[in-house]
């Protein structure tokens, strides 16, 4: 008799949660989601930071920040760290994991936490969740976050996963397998800390000089405080449970960082694993290959000065070849200010979203790489013979002189260097118009990965 050994689940140590799509504008966030669980379930450990992975910011049926939740369980190995606290209990995640069989009870939960919590009212949201030990590869993650992922492409992997919840629609489980296949190259931290329920959806407090001293007391912390619209970017705006959350490159700075706000009672707080301020979204590309939805890196020549449109957007076009319309939108203010020292035969990189109707580039962020030295004519030369004033004799006929009848060539006439009001270098949308993903200008100049050392110079050295 042929004997078929069962598969042997091997290195399988690891139990990935994903959630996405539970949220609407009025109310909930799927982070919060991912609190509850971590709460309510303690039959196996958490494994790593919760992680918060944003994917593609122009996919069109995105509530707000296109945000997706990967929680992971385990049998914890190595020394558990600090993660958060919930209900006054401290929250603790191991590094490592042994193996781990298939979890009825984690199941329940979940699907217990997102059925009670998922705006199901909603008629967009199409809230998601799987529990899997087969993680789909990186590659789904690499799609989500730069592109539109179709059903089709993931329909296959639910095969692969131990559990699956899609009550509304199948579309959040694309979210929550993206999110679960990220493996983390560049990184950041987000500590998000809670209101108490009571609260929702009425007026956040929090002391704002805490939140502008973000920056001088916590470096490695980023997008804080606006201090051009004078704006907290950390609360946000929507009527969700988040009271606030402090972005950075070191997980430890972030929950000291929000012990010295002042603000309302916090009910809870987690340090999420993220993908923000990461620019994994963007992908060179050139201008022809431009498409909806999507964002881009183009690399070009500035091809004629920029022009001002109604409701202070400023738009120039860029050309590689081919040639795009690149837009400061109105709320990018004093960035476009930049964009308007723009001249004909500047080399820029342009990072931005695509905008289909009509076609542009909505810009995030410029890297004006090489500055064209433009001369501007201060006065007509004088006569070499007599030392009076030339006159000119049209555009292409240069100067003569009226006494004496003597000429000069048009380049004879006294030139001197246009200030450009901008140096070389990288530009970006003041705080409150940064998109989750756009790396800060301030993480470009020391993070781990770095860039170029041209890049660098002119960050350091601009004024
Ligand atoms: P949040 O408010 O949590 O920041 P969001 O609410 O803006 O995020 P969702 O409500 O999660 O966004 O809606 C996005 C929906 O789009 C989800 O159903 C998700 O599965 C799906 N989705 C996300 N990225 C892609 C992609 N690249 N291709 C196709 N579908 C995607």
């Amino acid at each position: 008799m042929l004997f078929i050994a069962p598969p042997r689940i091997r290195h399988l140590v690891v139990l990935h949660v994903g959630i996405d799509d539970t949220d609407s504008m009025e109310r909930m966030c799927t982070t919060y989601v991912a609190t509850e669980i971590v709460s309510r379930f303690r039959g196996l450990d958490l494994i790593g930071y919760p992680r918060l992975v944003r994917l593609n910011p122009n996919i069109p049926w995105k509530t707000r920040g296109n945000g997706a939740l990967c929680l992971r369980y385990g049998v914890g190995q190595g020394t558990p760290f600090h993660v958060g606290r919930i209900g006054g209990e401290r929250v603790e995640a191991y590094p490592r994991s042994g193996p781990v069989e298939a979890n009825e009870d984690l199941w329940e939960t979940c699907e217990d936490v997102v059925m009670e919590l998922a705006d199901l009212e909603d008629p967009e949201a199409q809230p998601g969740l799987v529990v899997t030990r087969r993680k789909p590869s990186p590659g789904l993650y690499w799609r989500a976050v730069t592109d539109v992922v179709s059903w089709k492409e993931v329909e296959p992997l639910l095969s692969l996963v131990d559990f699956y919840l899609a009550p509304k629609g199948m579309r959040g489980l694309i979210g929550s397998l993206a999110a679960i296949s990220w493996r983390p190259r560049d990184r950041t931290y987000e500590v998000l800390a809670y209101r108490m329920q009571e609260r929702w959806g009425t007026l956040r407090v929090v002391r704002e000089e805490d939140v502008m001293a973000l920056d001088e007391r916590f470096p490695t912390t980023f997008n804080n405080y606006d201090h051009d619209n004078r704006h907290m970017a950390v609360v946000p705006n929507s009527p969700c449970p988040v009271l606030l959350g402090i972005r950075g490159d070191v997980a430890d700075d972030l929950h000291r960082a929000l012990s010295t706000i002042k603000c309302e009672a916090v009910d809870r707080w987690i340090l999420f694993k993220t993908n923000q301020g990461t620019d994994e979204h963007l992908v060179r590309r050139r201008v022809q290959d431009l498409r909806s939805n999507i964002s881009a890196i183009v690399e070009g020549i500035v091809s004629a000065r920029p022009r001002v449109l109604e409701g202070g957007h400023v738009v120039f076009p860029l050309d590689d070849g081919s040639t795009v319309d690149c837009v400061a939108y109105e709320p990018t203010k004093a960035f476009r200010k930049i964009v308007r020292e723009l001249y004909p035969g500047d080399g820029v990189r342009a990072y931005g979203s695509v905008r289909d109707i009509p076609r542009s580039l909505n810009l995030e962020k410029l890297d004006v790489f090489e500055l064209r030295q433009i001369v501007v004519k201060v006065a007509n030369p004088r006569c070499l013979s007599c030392g009076r004033s030339m006159k000119s004799v049209g555009r292409a006929g240069g100067f003569r002189c009226r006494p004496c009848g003597a000429k000069a060539p048009p380049d004879a006439a006294e030139f001197r260097p246009l200030d450009r009001g901008i140096t070389e270098g990288i530009f970006e949308p003041p705080v409150a118009a940064r998109r989750h993903l756009s790396r800060p200008v301030k993480r470009m100049a020391f993070s781990r990965q770095g860039e170029g050392s041209g890049t660098l110079r002119t960050l350091l050295t601009r004024p």
